[in-house]
């Protein structure tokens, strides 16, 4: 906050190839920011390697409005490398900084409600869809699939339904850029670094134009990214299977040695087949034994933070300090939003 009271909220915007939306997007950015009461506002579109007229359009909109950034990347690094340059290089004095996509399918209109839910003492306020979105049938069995996926495998749940459309206190996004993992998927990584969060619901509206940029061998990649990331389970399912095989084959040769004891008879097959179980078991153990110590390494080059601080020793307990109310999850349709223009935010 500076010294007329005014907090800086940085908003993050990556593009790519959103020549048919970005002024659009700009138009209802712009709109909601200017009814804040208190709140300056800096708009960073961060070009992620557009090949149309997106970066041309963006620089137009940075000389009609002095709270536009125009960040371009060299080449298409993708939407979490575009998000990650903005969280990178947007204002380090802000106060907050949202995340949000281009197309408008994360309404700006939620923008003083989430504002309003960060003051009741939350660090990260996250966006979460409603109802499904507009988009094919079969994006949305992925998506749905990918979540239930995640989620059975990976230590770290995250929120269904949630996409990258978060608003982040000072705090959490300086923790966030304390992550220089390089293949990332930041909504992980949000539910990784803690602290207090609140959630707002609202009913996506479609693309304003335009199409998803997420190929179905896009979501492939990033699916997978999201789930080596956060899980290691799968490692430690092959050594299960492997000793289940091994302990299997074991018992089948000790079955045989016993039948040969007390009838003097063996089938040759059986034994045959109790050795190879055990081999393989044995095999499968020993391979994801070597795989543990490569997730070890995984883990180690990730250089994530070992923890991350709530409240230093001589910081007064934040949480300790009277709330307006407590808030953790609050449901707000598109609809609604858009005549809640009245919300203000709080100092
Ligand atoms: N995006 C990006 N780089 C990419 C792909 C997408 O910056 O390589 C941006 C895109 O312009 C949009 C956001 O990321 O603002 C989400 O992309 P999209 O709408 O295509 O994904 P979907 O909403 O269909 O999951
Ligand atoms: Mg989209």
């Amino acid at each position: 906050m500076d010294a007329d009271g005014q907090r800086l909220l940085c908003i993050i915007v990556p593009c790519f190839n959103e020549e048919q939306v970005i002024e659009q997007t700009w138009a209802a950015i712009h709109h909601v920011v200017c009814d804040l009461v208190h709140v300056s506002t800096q708009i960073y579109f961060v070009d992620d390697g557009s090949t149309d007229t997106t970066l041309f359009k963006l620089n137009a909109l940075a000389r009609r409005d002095p709270d536009v950034r125009v960040i371009s990347l060299s080449r298409n690094f993708g939407h979490q490398a575009a998000i990650s340059a903005g969280l990178d290089l947007a204002d380090r004095q802000a106060d907050c900084v949202l995340v949000m996509d281009a197309d408008l399918e994360n309404p700006p209109a939620l923008i003083p409600k989430m504002l309003d839910v960060l003051d009741h003492g939350h660090d990260v306020v996250m966006g979460v869809r409603e109802a499904e979105r507009a988009v094919p049938l079969w994006n949305r069995l992925a998506s749905r699939a990918f979540y239930w996926i995640f989620n059975q495998l990976s230590d770290m749940p995250i929120k269904a339904a949630a996409p990258d459309f978060f608003l982040l206190s000072r705090r959490a996004r300086e923790a966030l850029s304390q992550m220089p993992e390089q293949r990332r998927f930041l909504r992980g990584m949000v539910a990784w670094i803690g602290f207090d969060r609140a959630y707002v619901h609202y009913v996506p509206p479609a693309r304003a134009a335009g199409q998803s940029k997420y190929t179905f061998s896009r979501m492939l990649e990033f699916a997978s990214d999201a789930v080596f990331a956060f899980s290691s389970l799968p490692l430690r399912l092959a050594l299960r299977l492997g000793l289940l095989l091994s302990g299997l084959g074991t018992a089948g040769l000790l079955a045989c040695a016993l039948g040969f004891a007390i009838m003097h008879a063996y089938s040759p097959w059986t034994i045959l087949a109790a050795l190879i179980t055990a081999l393989a078991g044995l095999q499968i153990s020993a391979v994801a034994l070597v795989g543990g110590y490569v997730g070890r390494v995984f883990e180690e080059s990730k250089a994530r933070p070992l923890y991350l601080i709530k409240q230093a020793p001589d910081e007064q307990r934040r949480l300790d300090q009277p709330r307006i109310a407590p808030v953790t999850s609050t449901t707000i349709t598109a609809s609604a939003v858009r005549g809640a223009r009245h919300l203000r935010t709080k100092n």
